[in-house]
């Protein structure tokens, strides 16, 4: 007789262990929870990668709600059909629309589709141009530059799918530093698929400038590989950009716009922008992966993309806000942190968070992290930004912890605080 097989028999796939294996984006959104959810006292928080609570920005998606709410028509469109898997019809119209009159590219509804959300977006742009070809070539990405965004590290569904590089570091101020992309190790790399990068850059808050993204540009078009542009933080919407830039576009770009840091990561609504043999790949995912998209987000900002007064509403509310919360934080670090430790920040040109250097610390950052999150503060390690072959054997990925500055300025003060005491502490003596 066959016993029967016990829970912990079950057998995953080489891509389930692959995906359900654990990651560092799986344990900061669980940090990130469990302080939000109040069953633990909650610390202070500036772990998380959620966007602020701006007042002025919940009114316009509580009155867009309302004006849903009052329209049997809008309310069916939002809640009770399915959309086509690539996006609503009038979504997508109005989004190249603006994005034409913005930037003067020449799009039309078949350069988009509508994904929940950049984290699946990116989850499918990967696993779309990355692993084994059907001639049994293996088309891997590159990362430019680490450190970036955590939540990409897991993402492939086969091993050896992504190859990294370093970036050059530039100290520009006694307590300020910068990465640089080294374009001549880009020109080096062979046998790749796609370049990506986000900018501005989760975690460091780099904007990699114009010259720099379009040389890359250049170099994936000659290639005939996408380069991808995460967006997430950038123009033309939410804009938490502190400097000016243009976005490259030509035959091989690809961006991925979200709604999220409008204020909207409920909703789950990012949208792909480039050739459309891309974002009929992307549509034809999503219908096998999740049948439609999430309608509610494209119904709040369609209106907002056909007027074009989101480009107003984040130049004059959201960017200002960012700009003032940087300065903010800027200013109590410096005021917090002992001007003798050999700290520095990366120049914050964009996004939500001061990316913290600890030269020759005298703790990995994750040992950081442990001692702080104790104290009372969240922030997140820096070592999982750090993947691929780049961050073999570098120190630097040992000394760097990122920290929100989108709470309110009275927790990002009291966390700085203690976060400067704390690192006193440990430059003196590492053991508590
Ligand atoms: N890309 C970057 C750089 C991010 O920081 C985030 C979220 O923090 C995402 C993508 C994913 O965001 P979402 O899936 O909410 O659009």
């Amino acid at each position: 007789m066959m016993l029967p097989l016990l829970p912990q028999d079950m057998r995953f796939s080489k891509i389930g262990e692959q995906l359900s294996g654990g990651s560092g984006i799986e344990t900061l959104m669980e940090d990130l929870g469990q302080a939000l959810s109040g069953k633990h006292p909650a610390p202070l928080m500036l772990g998380g990668g959620n966007p602020a609570h701006i007042p002025e920005i919940e009114a316009i998606w509580k009155q867009k709600l309302q004006t849903i709410a009052n329209s049997q028509d809008l309310l069916r469109r939002t809640l009770s059909i399915y959309d086509p898997p690539r996006g609503n019809p009038s979504t997508l119209e109005a989004l190249a629309n603006l994005i034409n009159t913005v930037f003067h590219w020449n799009i039309t509804p078949e350069n988009i589709a509508v994904t929940p959300g950049g984290q699946t977006a990116f989850f499918l742009l990967f696993n779309l141009l990355s692993g084994t070809r059907s001639d049994g070539s293996m088309g891997r990405i590159l990362f430019p530059s680490i450190p970036e965004y955590i939540g990409y590290a897991n993402q492939a569904a086969e091993p050896g799918s992504f190859t990294t590089l370093r970036p050059d570091i530039l100290q520009t101020g006694p307590h300020q530093f910068r990465y640089s992309i080294n374009l001549a190790a880009v020109e080096e790399t062979k046998d790749i698929s796609a370049i990506c990068l986000s900018r501005p850059t989760n975690p460091s808050g780099n904007v990699v400038d114009d010259s720099t993204l379009h040389h890359l540009a250049h170099i994936a078009q000659e290639r005939g590989i996408p380069l991808l542009i995460d967006n997430a933080y950038g123009k033309p919407f939410p804009n938490i950009l502190f400097r000016d830039v243009t976005p490259p576009w030509n035959a091989s770009t690809v961006h991925v716009l979200s709604l999220s840091k409008l204020g909207l990561p409920g909703t789950r609504t990012a949208f792909i922008i480039g050739p459309p043999k891309i974002a009929k790949a992307v549509q034809s995912m999503m219908a096998v992966a999740g049948l439609a998209n999430t309608n509610i987000g494209q119904s709040v900002i369609t209106d907002l993309l056909t007027d074009h007064s989101i480009i107003p509403i984040c130049n004059n509310i959201i960017t200002p806000f960012y700009r003032a919360k940087r300065d903010h934080a800027l200013a109590v670090a410096q005021q917090q942190f002992d001007d003798h430790l050999p700290y520095a920040f990366h120049e914050t040109d964009g996004a939500l968070f001061l990316w913290l250097w600890l030269k020759d610390s005298p703790l990995p950052a994750h040992d950081i992290y442990l001692r702080l999150k104790e104290k009372g503060v969240l922030v997140v390690p820096g070592e999982p930004f750090f993947f691929g072959p780049a961050a073999a054997d570098w120190n630097h990925a040992r000394e760097c912890i990122r920290i929100s500055f989108a709470m309110e300025n009275s927790v990002v003060e009291r966390g700085l605080t203690l976060i400067g005491t704390e690192l006193s502490k440990i430059y003196r003596s590492p053991s508590p």
